[in-house]
C-alpha cells in the first residue's frame, strides 16, 4: 500500500514538474516575439525630493502585455528574459526607450530639465561586453543629457570580480551617467566595498522603510543607511514609501528622496506627463 501510494506520488509530482516545464517554454518561446510585436511597455514611477516636495525623476520599470496573459510583471519574465539571453535585446530597448521618453518631457516641459531617469540594469546586462558602447550610442541617439540618466545597479552584481565592477562603473561615469545601488540592504553586504564604487545614489530598500513605523530598531538601521549614504556622498533614495508616518519619519532622518505608492504607482507615459503638467508638489 505504502509502495503505491508512494508511485501515485511520484507520478503527481512528475506530472507537475511536466506542467511547469512546458509552462516555462510557452513562457520562454511567447517572450522571443515579444520584442518583435512590441509588446513591452515602460511605466514610470515618480522620486519625489523629500525637502521641497518636488517631482525630481522617475524610475523606468518595464511591462510585459501579453494577448493571453495581460499585463506580466517584471518578476514573472525578467528571469527567464536573463536565461534566454532576451535580457540583452530586451535591455538594450528599455534604455533607449527611457531616453527617448526622457527627451521628450525636457523639450514639452523646459521647467523639468533637470527631470532625471533611473533605468535598471540586469545582472547579465552588466557583463556584456559592448555594454558601454551601446549605452553611449544611444545617449547619443536620442540627445539626452547623459547626467540626467542613473543606471540602477543592485549589489549581487557587482560583488563577484570587484575590481572589473569599479572599471566597468568608471567607465559608464565617464559617459557622464550617475549610478545608484539599488535595494541596498538585501544583498550581500558590500559595506567594505561601498566607499571604493563610484555610486551618486544609493537606494535604500523597501523592506526597510515597511518596517519603520514598527520599531525603533528599524528606525535606527534606516538613519545608519542614511548616514552611511550621507558620509560616502551619495544622494539617498528610499523606496516602497507607503505612509504619511513613514514620509514624515524619513524627512525627520534626513532622507533626500522618497518613491513609493504614497506618492504614485508607476504610471503609463501619458499619465506620468499628465503629472508633471500638473506641476503641484507631492504629498509633502
Ligand atoms: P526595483 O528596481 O527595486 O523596482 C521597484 C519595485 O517596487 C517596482 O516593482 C515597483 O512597482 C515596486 N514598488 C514601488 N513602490 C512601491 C510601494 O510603495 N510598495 C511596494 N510594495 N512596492 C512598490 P516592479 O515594477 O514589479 O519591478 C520589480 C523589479 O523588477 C525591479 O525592482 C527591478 O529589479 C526589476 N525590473 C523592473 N523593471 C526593469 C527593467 O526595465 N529592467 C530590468 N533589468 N529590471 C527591471
Ligand atoms: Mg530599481
Ligand atoms: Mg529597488
Ligand atoms: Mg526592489
Amino acid at each position: 500500500r505504502a509502495k503505491a501510494l508512494g508511485k501515485s506520488r511520484f507520478e503527481v509530482f512528475a506530472a507537475g514538474m511536466l506542467t511547469e516545464a512546458v509552462n516555462r517554454l510557452q513562457l520562454e518561446s511567447d517572450l522571443i516575439s515579444a520584442l518583435d510585436n512590441h509588446e513591452f511597455l515602460l511605466y514610470y514611477q515618480p522620486i519625489i525630493n523629500l525637502k521641497t516636495g518636488a517631482l525630481a525623476g522617475f524610475e523606468a520599470l518595464v511591462r510585459w502585455h501579453q494577448k493571453d496573459r495581460g499585463f506580466v510583471l517584471p518578476s514573472a519574465f525578467i528571469p527567464a528574459a536573463e536565461e534566454t539571453g532576451l535580457i540583452m535585446a530586451l535591455g538594450q530597448w528599455i534604455f533607449r526607450e527611457a531616453c527617448q521618453q526622457l527627451h521628450q518631457w525636457h523639450t514639452l516641459l523646459p521647467q523639468y530639465r533637470h527631470l532625471t531617469m533611473s533605468i535598471n540594469l540586469s545582472n547579465r546586462q552588466f557583463g556584456q561586453t559592448d555594454l558601454v558602447s551601446q549605452i553611449e550610442a544611444a545617449l547619443k541617439e536620442t540627445q539626452v543629457d547623459g547626467h540626467c540618466i542613473r543606471l540602477e545597479i543592485t549589489e549581487s552584481m557587482v560583488m563577484g570580480d570587484v575590481d572589473a565592477a569599479i572599471d566597468l562603473m568608471l567607465k559608464l561615469k565617464s559617459l557622464d551617467l550617475k549610478l545608484a545601488i539599488d535595494d541596498f540592504g538585501t544583498g550581500y553586504s558590500s559595506l567594505s566595498y561601498l566607499h571604493r564604487f563610484p555610486m551618486d545614489t544609493l537606494k535604500v530598500d523597501k523592506s526597510f522603510v515597511g518596517r519603520l513605523e514598527k520599531s525603533n530598531e528599524d528606525r535606527a538601521i534606516i538613519n545608519t543607511i542614511l548616514t552611511l549614504g550621507q558620509k560616502l556622498g551619495m544622494e539617498v533614495v528610499a523606496e516602497g514609501v507607503e505612509t504619511a508616518t513613514q514620509v514624515a519619519m524619513l524627512q525627520q532622518e534626513g532622507c533626500d528622496y522618497g518613491q513609493g505608492y504614497f506618492f504614485a504607482k508607476p504610471l503609463p507615459a501619458d499619465e506620468a506627463l499628465n503629472l508633471l503638467r500638473q506641476h503641484q508638489p507631492l504629498g509633502c
